[in-house]
């Protein structure tokens, strides 16, 4: 029988749900959902389970990274129930499920605990150049191998075992065995949405969806040039003209597109941006001020303006450390991660049974 979990509306409240009691179960958001079908069936379903406390079932699902908020459920629902904001907090919700250290539920659901540790960051900063440690050579050469040493370590200690946790939830618990060319089959689905996010077209089709969608694209392909730029590249310390007018550009590009993510929030005009949980915020700001951040360290490297403006530098490495220790391991960032994830085992689900 399924367990029900009487608190789990007071606990989706806090992940940043709306007004979901309000629903009165007629369906017209499953109905008017163009990513909806007889085998992925949702937000009704999704809405019905967090009403009725059935949080196992929403933590085994992966119906909430299938959806892909264009909001059109919530503009239709007769009793604003919001189940498009439901579907974002039910994400949050599954996020912290997955994640074996606890930190994710965590700072999802206390603002406190988030400026509490981006402050910590601040001053284990700040210390560290105040105590006279390294000299201004070293702080560049160590802030290269952070970002490494970060990369490498979130992944296989946080990020790793966090998608097997999803696997076992919702993949490993439908109990239909274990198919190995099943998951080859289905690889392709990895690759394609966690690169194009192309479902996001089929969401909504009008224009202004159209450029969400390639701004957002254009941001991924750039955040990712960004890190090969600066990781493996070495960008601030490079003498090589190409790569560093590449890491301009990549910066660029990052901060151009998440300003405009920054002002659809604060105007919100489309329903995708009218709701802004703490995370989102802190995601688009972030990754802004990581792209100026890093434009602004290589402008004045190569005006020769760094040493005598050496603060850009380290503004620069507390933006890096709070994102690479913070923001992608327990924040919005891992969105990216699960959702290509769980459209991977989505297919592989129905792989296996068929
Ligand atoms: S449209 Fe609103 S009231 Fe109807 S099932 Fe969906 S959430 Fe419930
Ligand atoms: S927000 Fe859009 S994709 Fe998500 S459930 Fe609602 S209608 Fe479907």
């Amino acid at each position: 029988m399924a367990k029900v979990d009487l608190k789990f509306g007071k606990k989706l409240k806090k992940f940043g749900a709306i007004d979901f009691n309000a629903c009165y179960n007629c369906g017209t958001c499953t109905a008017v959902c163009a990513l909806s079908d007889e085998k992925d069936s949702f937000p009704r379903e999704m809405v019905r389970f967090s009403v009725t406390g059935l949080s196992e079932d929403v933590k085994g699902s992966l119906k909430p990274w299938l959806c892909y908020y264009c909001g059109e459920c919530t503009t239709y629902c007769p009793q604003e129930a919001k189940p498009g904001e439901l579907m974002m907090s039910l994400r949050r919700y599954a996020t912290s499920r997955y994640d074996w250290t606890g930190l994710s539920g965590l700072l999802y659901k206390n603002l406190l605990a988030y400026i509490i540790s981006f402050l910590l960051v601040i001053a284990g900063v700040i210390g560290a150049y105040l105590s006279d440690t390294f000299t201004t050579e070293e702080w560049f050469h160590y802030g290269h191998y952070f970002e490494m040493l970060a990369i490498v370590g979130v992944f296989l200690l946080i990020l790793t075992p966090n998608i097997f946790r999803m696997w076992l939830y919702s993949v490993q618990s439908k109990k239909k065995g274990f198919k190995l060319k099943h998951y080859f089959s289905a690889f392709g689905e990895l690759l394609v949405h966690m690169f194009t996010q192309k479902r996001t077209l089929k969401c909504d089709d009008d224009a202004k969806n159209k450029i969400w969608w390639f701004e957002h694209f254009i941001l991924v392909f750039g955040y990712l040039a960004l890190l090969f730029t600066t990781v493996v590249l070495d960008w601030f310390a490079t003498e090589v003209p190409f790569i560093i007018y590449m890491g301009y550009v990549f910066s660029g590009i990052i901060f151009i597109v998440t300003f405009d993510f920054v002002i659809r929030r604060i105007r919100k005009r489309s329903e995708k941006s009218t709701f802004s949980h703490p995370s989102d915020w802190f995601f688009v700001i972030w990754l802004f001020l990581m792209g100026v951040s890093a434009f602004a360290v290589r402008l004045l490297v190569d005006t020769g303006l760094i040493l005598d403006n050496f603060w850009v530098y380290l503004f620069h490495v507390i933006i890096l450390v709070q994102w690479a220790l913070i923001i992608v391991p327990f924040g919005k960032w891992t969105h990216f991660l699960y959702r290509s994830f769980a459209m991977y085992f989505d297919k592989v689900n129905k792989l296996n049974a068929a």
